[in-house]
């Protein structure tokens, strides 16, 4: 290859080390063959970024290339950046985990180090007073905790662990793609480095155990479907001396009869007599702090919405709670008796006039909202 390695880079010829190093990355990210499998362009745009790169983050190669060029180096007995997983190396070295090669998310640095339990997620479902008022709740979870036997190692205690003799500890292999060796996580091991020849009778080597855990729930006055609380500490155990993972509940409020929930707000519809709602009367209406005591007025008009201040839910983090809305709903009596009929005939009678007077104003279109006339 004789192509100028400043421009393979794409830097100037004075960059510094750090200039080099992020060019060099990005190039890396871009045509690496795990992202462009079976892409020869891109297999070898990426080893010319690998070569390009080895010589001119070392000073003094740099140095004999901007002054021999690539003859130069060939004359110092410098031949290229010798085999793939030399190149790997130093990739390995520049970025570590954040790459990503082949092992995936997660890889541990040391195989043989401690593993942090998974996370785990709960959904619980509460009452719609529970969620109002908060609660405390007992709830039994089962997931997979460390082994008391074998601490997690997943030995039987009294034996330890082997290095993996496929991998030789490192929890990875190299597998040949086209020019490159690629690392892959190791199929004996699954990337642990090493395996348990003696396995731990409790947990039959995994290290963990599924057991039945009671937790105890602080619900806090407040919450809502869709509210988090995360528990630490209570997720999947940890192996070798790892920390446990998060417990993450996920809370799930059911529906109320007859209250309706928005954020602070309660709503309830409330059925008033027609009677009732014309002459006005004081009602007992339900609220979540108990039944409170509500003015309906006199010509009160199917819905109507009357607020009771305070009568809703607190917020999670405290305040004044929000307010109760009551929606009148005047119930038209029905199945009347022969009695009340004649009752109704004779006020519908000294009703006539007022009747005439609203559909001419309609007609003659000044008609007021009776609502306007109540504020
Ligand atoms: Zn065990
Ligand atoms: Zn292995």
């Amino acid at each position: 290859m004789s192509r100028d390695y400043y421009e393979i880079l794409n830097v100037s010829r004075d960059a510094d080390g750090d200039v080099i190093k992020k060019a060099y990355r990005k190039l890396a990210m871009k045509y690496h063959p795990d992202r462009n499998p079976d892409d020869k362009a891109a297999e070898d745009r990426f080893k010319d970024a690998a070569e390009a790169y080895e010589v001119l983050s070392d000073a003094q190669k740099r140095q004999v290339y901007d002054t021999y060029g690539h003859d130069g180096l060939k004359n110092t007995g410098y031949s290229g950046p010798g085999n793939a997983s030399d190149i790997f190396s130093h990739i390995n070295e520049m970025f570590g985990d954040m790459f990503g090669f082949g092992g995936g998310r997660g890889r541990q640095r040391d195989p043989n180090g401690p593993v942090q339990g998974n996370d785990l997620r709960y959904d619980l479902e509460i009452s719609f007073m529970d969620a109002v008022h908060g609660v405390e709740k007992e709830v039994e979870i089962s997931k997979p905790e460390t082994c008391r036997t074998c601490q997690g190692s997943g030995a039987r205690p009294g034996h330890q662990p082997q290095t993996c003799p496929t991998c030789q500890g490192r929890g990875q292999v190299l597998r040949s793609q086209g020019f490159f060796q690629v690392s892959s996580t190791c199929p004996q091991c699954r990337g642990a480095g090493r395996i348990v020849v003696e396995p731990c009778a409790d947990c039959n080597g995994e290290g963990l155990v599924n057991k039945k855990k009671k937790v105890m729930l602080k619900i806090p006055a407040g919450v809502d479907t869709g509210a988090r609380m995360r528990l630490s500490g209570e997720g999947e155990g940890g192996r070798r001396g790892g920390h446990a993972g998060d417990l993450y509940v996920i809370i799930h409020v059911q529906e109320h009869e007859y209250f309706l929930r928005d954020g602070r707000t309660i709503y309830l519809r409330y059925p008033v007599s027609m009677v009732k709602a014309a002459l006005g009367c004081e009602v007992d209406v339900p609220t979540v702090n108990g039944d409170a005591k509500l003015k309906i007025k006199a010509g009160t008009q199917s819905g109507e919405r009357l607020t009771l201040r305070g009568e809703g839910v607190v917020g999670l983090r405290g305040g004044r709670p929000g307010d109760m809305i009551v929606e009148v709903q005047v119930q038209t009596p029905a199945d009347l008796s022969k009695k009340q009929k004649e009752l109704l005939r004779e006020f519908d009678e000294h009703c006539d006039q007022e009747e005439e007077g609203f559909f001419s104003k309609i007609l003659h279109g000044h008609f007021k909202g009776k609502e306007k006339d109540n504020a």
